[in-house]
């Protein structure tokens, strides 16, 4: 335990002196837990105490200046940026407020990236101790943390996170159907960790032919992504139809272990061909997630997936964005080498995209001068457009409805009768601007574009939906 951690853990429990939380243990449990979530994302010291101190200002007897004389401005401007944001109701009454609280929320984040990833740990923490709460303020939380923060974690490249948070939201949003899915899917699961352990034998053996010592465990899948997998037209509800409930990753060192480890698991089970191989290291995802998943047929037959990565891919893939502070502080050590270089660069590549958000956040509120100041080359000619969902669209400068319908989904594209940017009809050849908020009117039928489209579409990815749609006979 650092002198930090101590003298943080000592200020927080004199601010919160006789305090409980509504599970009637002592206040000071909850900042331990954030504390202790945060340091197990790596996160740098002063990101755990200020997971201590977060609500000391807020709930606590504390004020700003007395963290700023206790322990300095980094850690108080934390703490101030922790309470700020939680003060910003994401789930406003109307789309505009939302979308309002969205900016400011990329604005603190931008700030100060690591405000946000506090937010997250506080809220992982409440989500796991959302039982003691009342049951009109479950749903409601349950709700924000589905809508806002497992996507956020989500865009951070906190896979896990995402994951845990959507888990823990489920069942008070969904109860009936929570309690259908875990009575349903037990024996399949069940049948899948037996089916794991035998092939996780197997491959172990054949691995170590190939001079690789392996981690090798099963992760069974997250209940609320089997959920919405389920719910999709294709699999209509059939679990024998899902191949990954319980998968295999196998944890190697090196990028080139990678593909050796791939080629023995090839060796003893047949890749299906069909399904086949997903080579996300040579094409990583847009959120910067990196590994090779293949879908092969496993012991008795049964389609199983055995997904291949580094330490270092694992680590990010769990704690995204959060993993850019553990490098920084690597390299600041000194440490060189290629492969930190590499991650040290994909790291901060999704920072970029924060930055981008950040500017976008002083775009919209009019402050042109600081934006000529800043000379912002990315945003001059990228615009950030939200679905309806605040998901993030990022589309270049002079996109329309119909650009970002095809940015959505092709079908979207070739069914779009008529669009709505923030609540009002327009035209499709309106120019949408950052932060507009677009929702595209479809017909019921699947029908082919239109040819006067190509006329003002902006993007390469709609002009070519466009003639693919054309091109198909109805
Ligand atoms: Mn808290």
């Amino acid at each position: 335990m650092t002198d930090l951690y101590k003298k943080a853990l000592s200020f927080a429990q004199t601010a919160h002196t006789g305090q409980k939380r509504a599970s009637g243990q002592p206040y000071i449990t909850h900042l331990e837990a954030t504390a202790q979530i945060l340091a197990q994302w790596h996160m740098d010291d002063y990101s755990v105490a200020a997971g201590l101190l977060h609500d000391s200002i807020e709930d606590g007897a504390a004020t700003n200046e007395d963290l700023i004389k206790e322990f300095g401005p980094t850690i108080a401007a934390l703490v101030d940026g922790v309470t700020k944001v939680g003060e910003i109701r994401l789930r406003g009454s109307t789309e505009e407020e939302f979308v309002e609280n969205l900016r400011k929320m990329f604005l603190a984040m931008a700030q100060d990236l690591r405000v946000v990833i506090i937010k997250l740990a506080d809220r992982l923490h409440n989500m796991r101790t959302l039982q003691y709460l009342p049951e009109h303020k479950r749903a409601r939380i349950a709700r924000e943390t589905m809508e806002v923060y497992a996507p956020l974690a989500d865009r951070l490249g906190m896979g896990e996170v995402k994951g845990e948070l959507e888990d823990l939201a489920f069942p008070y949003l969904y109860p009936q159907d929570y309690q259908w899915l875990k009575d349903y899917s037990a024996p399949a699961y069940k049948e899948a960790q037996k089916h794991i352990l035998e092939a996780k034998r197997k491959l172990l053996a054949e691995m170590a032919k190939e001079k690789l010592k392996p981690e090798i465990a099963g992760r069974a899948k997250h209940i609320y992504s089997l959920y919405r997998k389920l719910l999709r037209p294709e699999i209509n509800k059939d679990i024998s139809l899902i191949h990954d409930l319980v998968a295999l990753r196998v944890l190697v060192d090196t990028v080139e272990q990678c593909y050796t480890a791939l080629g023995a698991v090839h060796k003893i089970y047949k890749p299906v061909p069909s399904l086949g191989v997903s080579d996300y290291i040579a094409l990583p995802k847009p959120n910067g997630y990196r590994s090779i998943h293949t879908k092969v047929f496993g012991p008795d037959g049964r389609i199983i997936e055995v997904q291949i990565r580094t330490h270092a891919m694992h680590e990010e893939s769990e704690y995204g964005v959060a993993a850019h502070f553990n490098y920084a502080a690597v390299k600041s050590k000194s440490v060189s080498g290629e492969k930190l270089e590499t991650e040290a660069f994909a790291a901060a590549d999704k920072l970029s995209w924060v930055k981008q958000l950040a500017n976008w956040q002083n775009e919209v509120v009019d402050n042109q001068e600081f934006m000529q100041g800043l000379k912002f080359d990315a945003l001059s000619h990228r615009i950030f457009v939200l679905t309806p969902n605040g998901d993030v669209k990022d589309l270049p400068a002079g996109a329309t409805p119909i650009d970002f319908a095809y940015a959505v989904h092709s079908e979207m594209g070739d069914r779009a009768t008529g669009a709505k940017v923030n609540g009002k009809i327009v035209p499709f050849d309106y120019q949408l601007k950052s932060g507009d908020v677009c929702e595209v009117l479809l017909t019921k039928e699947p029908r082919k574009p239109k040819i006067d489209w190509l006329k003002f579409v902006a993007t390469h990815l709609a002009k070519q939906e466009i003639q693919k749609g054309l091109r198909t006979p109805a």
